[in-house]
């Protein structure tokens, strides 16, 4: 055993915690968990635990169904919301090995963003990541449902007495803490019952297991709450929708920060620039992944500040992607917009990263950045500019990503096909329903 699994072992003694819970994703991004004993935790980091793949969304197919996680003993960590004096469970997030090659799983989205960061590596490059998710917080219904009724009439960065939800978000805020989240910021959004926490950036792998935590720790506290959290990114219409604003930076080998250049217009290097172009030229097939569901497309729509439009600017909301102000040149990074918070993570990030790397590889330059509000252009004016519209829905940004060879592959050959035709399904199945958009419009019209 390494001395982190060591260590490991040490705090489940410790902390009396009897069950573990092995965690990993599906394609889709959904956290899938198998419980074992905690005593079976030095045989999960010699051997990895087996399980049945063919039961997981895109894992694999039937006849060759036996998958076994291996523990990241770094993701180690108590559940805040499991833990009493009697018991406590403890989680870890896995990578999936193939059990008849004894090789990494290509159908895990961990490895996907692995290779993306391998390659970042070869480049000489580590890659820092940091997300901005948003929720809104709902009222349960008599039976425990989901509603779409807020429990508060906060408006932005609001204060008490109306931020009702407060008592809620200070305690989603300690478990975060307790599961070893380092808080940055909180705040109410926009909209009524939306909310937005900020954690410091890691690199971009621990980022993403941060991002599934996340979303795990917000639903089960505000269920102790008698609420529902939801990370569905356009819940309620004409309405701001919830994103997961992603702010990216590349630190060279030295530790320094490749993407600060302190000559340049926008503190930007070349680097930044070009990894900022390939995001660019990538958007609209990144977004397939970014923005994976049928709703991910009613948030990018003009005036709720998500982006519709593929451009970047140095100061307003409307852009992809925002160059944020940095106070420090370790601080200076790019923030892409579009990304909403029912993607896989993982995936999202690997789409990001290796757009970006193959705007390096390129050498691409960036566009100038886009200063207006570009809700307001009319189709002339954005022609003028050379801007690009992002898809319009699910199924056009499946064709993007069908037709980009980077990102495509960027997915790996497993997961490529495989998120493909569970979008493309997803998408014919919206196509054929009858929404009660509809059914308001035209049953008594006609
Ligand atoms: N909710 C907005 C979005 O959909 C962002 C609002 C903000 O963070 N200023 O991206
Ligand atoms: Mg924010
Ligand atoms: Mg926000
Ligand atoms: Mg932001």
């Amino acid at each position: 055993l390494t001395s982190t699994e060591e260590a490991v072992l040490d705090e489940i003694e410790e902390e009396g915690v009897d069950f573990l819970r092995l965690q990993f994703t599906d394609i889709l991004g959904t956290v899938k968990n198998v419980a074992v004993p905690a005593r079976q935790a030095e045989k999960a980091f010699t051997e990895g635990i087996y399980f049945d793949g063919s039961s997981i969304e895109g894992f694999v197919r039937i006849q060759e169904s036996d998958m076994r996680l291996k523990p990241d003993p770094e993701t180690f960590a108590v559940l805040p919301w499991r833990n009493n004096e009697e018991s406590a469970a403890g989680r870890m997030i896995c990578d999936v090995i193939n059990t008849s090659t004894g090789e990494p799983f290509e159908g895990d989205p961990r490895y996907v963003l692995k290779k993306a960061l391998e390659r970042a590596d070869e480049m000489g490059y580590t890659v820092n990541a940091a997300p901005e998710p948003e929720f809104f917080l709902f009222e349960e219904d008599e039976d425990g449902r989901a509603t779409t009724k807020t429990n508060d009439a906060g408006g932005y960065f609001d204060l008490a007495p109306k931020d009702l939800a407060q008592d809620v978000r200070r305690d989603i805020i300690y478990g975060l803490e307790d599961m070893g989240f380092e808080i940055e910021a909180s705040h109410h959004e926009v909209a009524q019952g939306q909310h937005e926490i900020n954690f410091e950036y890691d690199d971009a792998l621990t980022t993403a297991d941060n991002v599934g935590t996340f979303r795990t720790v917000v639903r089960a506290i505000a269920a102790q709450h008698d609420l529902h959290a939801t990370f569905m990114p356009k819940p309620i219409p004409r309405v701001n929708g919830s994103g997961m604003h992603t702010h990216l930076s590349l630190f060279d080998e030295d530790g320094n920060n490749a993407f600060h250049d302190g000559d340049d217009e926008f503190d930007l290097s070349d680097t930044a620039h070009s990894f900022l172009a390939g995001i660019l030229e990538h958007a609209p097939a990144i977004t397939a992944v970014s923005n994976p569901t049928v709703n991910s497309y009613k948030r990018l729509v003009p005036g709720y500040e998500a982006p519709v439009y593929v451009a970047w600017s140095d100061r307003n909301r409307s852009a992809l992607i925002r160059k944020p102000a940095a106070r420090v040149p370790a601080a200076s990074r790019i923030e892409a917009r579009f990304p909403d918070p029912s993607c896989n993570a993982y995936l999202a990030f690997a789409a990001l990263i290796q757009a970006g790397l193959d705007g390096i590889e390129q050498g691409l330059e960036a566009p100038d950045p886009v200063r207006e509000n570009i809700y307001e252009f009319d189709e002339q004016k954005r022609e003028e500019y050379g801007i690009e519209t992002l898809p319009t829905n699910l199924g056009e940004a499946v064709d993007a990503l069908e037709e980009d060879e980077v990102i495509y592959s960027a997915l790996g050959e497993h997961i490529g096909p495989k998120f493909v035709e569970a979008k493309t399904q997803e998408f014919d199945d919206y196509l054929v329903d009858v929404s009660d958009w509809e059914l308001d419009r035209y049953l008594e019209t006609f």
